[in-house]
């Protein structure tokens, strides 16, 4: 069993949850880490599937608690990654999917490094970005100039990262996020690799 952790980032309106919900039956045993964020939801989003939707003192008392692997300010509201279910999926063996921003990129990257794979996703073109936004139309207009602004500082950071993917054509970044979980699983840990040098070395 490899317990792994998958990285998402980039913009919001890249189709990260268009891509994860089109690979579901072909990237095996996964957990989508499901963040809590203090934004409100959006028409058609549920709490518990897309987000833990909690007011902003209850992701404070969060904070104060220690619940969170990382957490960050994003477009002025809270969003984190609690530690517990990743840490119960990790211990399943299960491939572990996180869609964060580039700031929890690096914060779990101190913490958990040598489990993460981490791959950027983003649309063909800024204008191809802005039509997605406002064709999805979920978000007010300030919402979406505030999430084009917040994609133009995330590109900057993709040098971090080990995979970028273009997501233009669906199939094609679906073919190549299987590859890419497909690498995820492959990536041993140094507790793993220190295991499998000394079963390797008596067998
Ligand atoms: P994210 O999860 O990154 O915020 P979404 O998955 O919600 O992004 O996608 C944003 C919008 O772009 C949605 O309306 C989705 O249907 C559309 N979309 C996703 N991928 C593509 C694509 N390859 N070509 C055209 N539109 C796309
Ligand atoms: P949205 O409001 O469009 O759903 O998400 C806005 C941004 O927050 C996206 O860039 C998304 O990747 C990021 N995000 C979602 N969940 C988390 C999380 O748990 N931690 C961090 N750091 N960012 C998150």
């Amino acid at each position: 069993m490899s317990s792994a952790i998958l990285i998402l980032s980039g913009p919001s309106g890249a189709g990260k949850s268009t891509i994860i919900n089109a690979v579901a039956s072909r990237i095996g045993e996964f957990y989508f880490s499901i963040s809590s964020t203090s934004r409100e939801p959006r028409e058609g989003e549920k709490n518990a599937r897309e987000y833990h939707f909690v007011s902003k003192k209850e992701f404070e008392e969060g904070i104060e608690a220690g619940e969170f692997l990382e957490y960050a300010v994003v477009h002025g509201n809270y969003y984190g990654t609690s530690l517990k279910p990743v840490k119960d999926a990790l211990n399943k063996g299960k491939l572990v999917i996180f869609d964060i921003d580039v700031q929890g990129f690096h914060l779990a990257k101190e913490r958990m490094g040598d489990l993460i794979t981490s791959a950027f996703i983003l649309p063909p073109s800024l204008s191809a970005l802005e039509k997605r936004l406002y064709s999805r139309s979920t978000d007010s207009s300030d919402a979406m100039e505030q999430r084009i602004k917040n994609a133009k500082r995330e590109i900057l950071e993709i040098g971090a990262y080990d995979f970028v993917i273009v997501n233009d054509d669906i199939e094609k970044t679906a073919d190549q996020f299987v590859s890419v979980a497909n690498a995820a699983r492959l990536k041993l840990d140094s507790k793993a690799r220190d295991i499998f040098v000394k079963e390797w070395l008596n067998s």
